[in-house]
């Protein structure tokens, strides 16, 4: 069998046959997209693996470059949550690499999809392009999408200073660069994870002088039956409480950042606290901190499943998901999705679901003993995740902490006050048209930060809750990241580009 192709490249394996596919891609190579592509390569598919990160391990296994004089691979077990899981992991990619059945490519980003009889067309360009940026297209019969999630943002007056991160930003930096974002600090928003990020920095050397929880650990009382199916979770989150009491941690519930406050940098914040309907109340007194780390949870990437056309639904976290049978297979044919892309839901369900799409992309059993309990893994994980989500929501009244300067779409600088005017004055009653009225979610980000929001103002302001439409507004893209000029031209030249007749392989 000829060796699958990538073209545009240096590393055309096999110029004889540019036509011949690779059976597997899989974009993402976090918990779920690692998962997938050593499960499709151990049931003898040859598998193309693309990352945008430089390392493997997504965002949950992220890691600094090794040491001087260290071996890649040494910090793995030590450093990381489940370490000894990302190892075996790791070890089996480095084994299908060189037995020459999987091709890893990190480093580079891919900004299309598309899809035709054949199969799926994959574009992507390397994040650190030479001089001359190169789109390199695969072919691949079947495709597993596993993207992952960003951090999930609400606006709040003053979150434009420098100083304000999300809580993901602030941990990344400390576990990708080892580099501490501030030294007085203050992480505020809602769910799990706030923890984590408060217990890292501490235990990095910060002084950690709050964690301002909007939800209340009360919620989770009705809940316990799905934390009893996942004891690790529970286990985890000992921990991180543990540390926070270790460094002590002052961890306040029902309480929001109503205020953020500095001239050139930030300052101090402002708290308060939320009534029973999730409204914040009056400002409290200043606390001064240089760093204020924001977590509203996370935002699943769309962009690649809805240029694919995926089906999508709304997440019990108020999230725009991919839909997914029970074998991770969305509803375009040949197309798997997995990991935060069909619901957040953690590292460990990402693996699962990972495990599972490969072993269906691969045409491998999914109905035996080992398939069965896989699916029994990943059901206790939603429920898991389901019963975080409830617990922790976004408080219904956040829009209340919002001046008319407080900006919204901070690319466009579109403030509170344009969007509100949107909807009273143009009659803008959904997030697509305030989008394109107020030009918020237009900017570099193109909504990745401010999308959320938007949805959640339109459907506000227009006395209705928010839909999987107002979701999609922002979330949809039609390149997922942005490309030169040359490089769209390129496409639209070539045979094939864009959906027409493929070429396969052919030079991109
Ligand atoms: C900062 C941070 C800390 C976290 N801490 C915890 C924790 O303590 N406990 C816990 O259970 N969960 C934690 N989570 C959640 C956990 O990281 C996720 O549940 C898990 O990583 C999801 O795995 P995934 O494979 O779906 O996505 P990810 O790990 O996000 O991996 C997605 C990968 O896809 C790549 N990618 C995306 N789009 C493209 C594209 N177009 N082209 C090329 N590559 C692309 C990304 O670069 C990334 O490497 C954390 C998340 C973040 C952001």
């Amino acid at each position: 069998m000829p060796t699958p192709v990538e073209s545009g490249t240096s590393e055309l394996r096999d110029p004889r046959d540019p036509r011949d596919p690779f059976d597997v891609a899989v974009v993402g190579a976090g918990p779920a997209g690692l998962a997938a592509a050593v499960t499709a390569a151990a049931g003898g598919r040859s598998v193309l693996l693309l990352d945008a990160g430089e390392r493997p391990g997504g965002q949950f296994w992220r890691h600094p470059p090794p040491a001087p004089g260290s071996a890649e691979g040494e910090d793995t077990v030590r450093v990381h949550h489940d370490g000894a899981r990302f190892a075996a992991l790791r070890r089996a990619l480095a084994h299908h690499v060189a037995r020459g059945r999987l091709t890893h490519r990190p480093g580079h980003q891919v900004w299309l999809v598309t899809r035709d009889e054949d199969g799926f067309l994959i574009e992507s360009t390397p994040v650190h392009p030479g001089t001359a940026p190169v789109t390199r297209r695969a072919r691949a019969r079947a495709l597993i999408l596993c993207p992952g999630a960003a951090d999930r943002q609400l606006p709040v007056p003053g979150w434009t200073l420098p100083g304000v991160m999300a809580a993901g930003g602030a941990q990344a930096l400390w576990q990708g660069q080892r580099a501490l974002a501030g030294r007085r600090v203050l992480v505020a928003g809602t769910g799990p994870f706030l923890l984590s990020v408060a217990g890292g920095l501490a235990e990095a050397g910060a002084r950690v002088v709050g964690v301002w929880e909007a939800g209340s650990p009360r919620a989770w009382a009705s809940r316990l039956p799905a934390v009893a199916r996942v004891p690790a979770k529970a286990v985890e989150g000992l921990g991180h409480v543990a540390t926070l009491a270790r460094h002590r941690v002052p961890y306040l519930t029902r309480t929001v950042v109503r205020e953020v406050l500095g001239e050139d940098r930030v300052r101090a914040a402002r708290p308060a606290r939320l009534d029973a309907a999730g409204r914040p109340g009056p400002a409290g007194d200043e606390v001064p901190v240089d760093l204020v780390a924001l977590g509203w949870g996370f935002t699943p990437s769309l962009e690649l499943p809805l240029q694919l056309g995926a089906a999508t639904r709304l997440d019990a976290d108020g999230s725009l998901v991919v839909t997914v049978d029970d074998e991770q297979r969305a509803d375009i044919p040949g197309l798997w999705v997995a990991g935060e892309a069909t619901g957040v839901g953690g590292a460990a369900l990402g693996v699962a679901e990972g495990t599972l799409a490969g072993l269906s992309a691969a045409g491998r059993p999914t109905e035996g003993r080992a398939a069965r309990r896989l699916r029994a893994r990943i059901a206790a994980h939603r429920a898991f995740a389901r019963a975080m989500h409830l617990a922790h929501p976004v408080p219904a009244g956040w829009s209340d902490w919002l001046r008319d300067d407080t900006v919204v779409c901070r690319c466009e600088e579109v403030d509170a006050a344009t969007v509100r005017a949107a909807h009273d004055t143009l009659g803008a009653d959904d997030a697509r048209t305030v989008k394109m009225l107020t030009r918020c979610g237009m900017g570099w980000c193109q909504g990745r930060v401010c999308g959320l929001a938007t949805a959640l103002l339109a459907s506000h302001h227009a006395g209705r809750a928010p839909t999987e439409a107002d979701l999609a507004a922002t979330a949809a893209r039609p390149l997922a990241f942005p490309v030169t000029l040359g490089e769209l031209a390129e496409l639209g030249d070539e045979e094939g580009g864009f959906g027409g007749d493929a070429v396969g392989a052919g030079e991109g």
